[in-house]
């Protein structure tokens, strides 16, 4: 099968290091492999949106030499696939409705275990939806950082996949669209790694295929903390492109040409020496 990567952006505010990282990262990859590049807005939290954010996310891509090789796929017009994926959860019992509070799984540390709602039904009530795991351990081999295990039973529990104001998670939505898209590896920031064997155990329970994973190193600020979308000040400049673009490169292992004076220039010198496998693999370094 040809190789089809994506960027997967949320317009939770504007493009930073971070950001940037993980789009140059993922264009890096699937033009390495001869595949294509795809860009899909993960626009399915409403609460959580930041106006305009979107498209400047969008507008500022092309900017940094990175164009896509199809229309880009808003999630926000994709919620009837994700309303069919969960009724065939539903229909195959492998999902119930949840009334607990925070509260309620403070016993177990937040962790729903159980299969079933530990609260009282409530019917005046929305609940949100859970999807039950196994105890069993999900391993996958992440491209760049090896062998990864999780237990999903002991680590995450039961989780939501429709939550109480009727929206369906990241996790099934990234999911639905990986596979719709035809998605057969996914390069993002090691912030998703751990969220990996739980889209694993959807694609089992919906009967999807499982993309190759490579999570990259975290752009992390001064202080060690990861950065934030919300935080202004840490927007990529797409009027003066190179500077960010290299300082990315850079933060991946890669010293390209300094002579590109433009961004398809550079990224073309950056693919031209490019292996995947000798990105860096540190998850705590600095932006350079
Ligand atoms: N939308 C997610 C984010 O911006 C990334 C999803 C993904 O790459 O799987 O954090």
């Amino acid at each position: 099968m040809s190789y089809r990567g994506r960027f997967a952006p949320s317009p939770t505010g504007l493009l930073h290091a971070g950001s940037l990282v993980a789009a140059v990262g993922s264009w890096l990859c699937a033009r390495h492999a001869g595949g294509q590049w795809l860009v899909r807005m993960e626009d399915i939290d409403p609460p959580r949106e930041v106006a305009g954010s979107a498209a400047a996310i969008l507008g500022a891509l092309p900017a940094f030499g990175l164009l896509a090789d199809e229309p880009v796929i808003y999630q926000s017009s994709r919620v009837a696939a994700y309303a069919a994926a969960f009724e065939q959860l539903r229909k195959a019992d492998l999902v119930f409705p949840c009334w607990c509070s925070r509260s309620d799984l403070a016993a177990t540390g937040g962790i729903h275990r159980d299969g079933r709602c530990v609260a009282r039904p409530d019917s005046q009530r929305t609940p949100a939806w859970r999807v039950r795991v196994a105890d069993e351990a999900i391993s996958f081999i992440d491209d760049l950082q090896g062998p990864q295990q999780q237990r999903l039973r002991d680590n995450v529990g039961d989780f939501v996949i429709r939550r109480v104001e009727g929206y369906y998670s990241y996790q099934l939505a990234c999911v639905v669209d990986d596979a719709w898209q035809g998605i057969t590896q996914v390069v993002r920031g090691s912030d998703l790694k751990d969220s990996t064997p739980r889209q694993i155990w959807l694609q089992r329970c919906l009967g999807l295929p499982t993309p190759r994973y490579l999570h990259l190193p975290l752009v992390l600020d001064a202080e060690g903390r990861k950065l934030s979308k919300s935080d202004r000040a840490r927007e990529v400049d797409s009027s003066s492109p190179l500077p960010a673009l290299h300082r990315a490169l850079r933060f991946l292992g890669i010293t390209p040409a300094e002579t590109a004076v433009h961004p398809s220039a550079l990224l073309e010198a950056a693919l031209a020496d490019f292996e995947p496998r000798r990105m860096t693999q540190c998850s705590d370094h600095r932006p350079a």
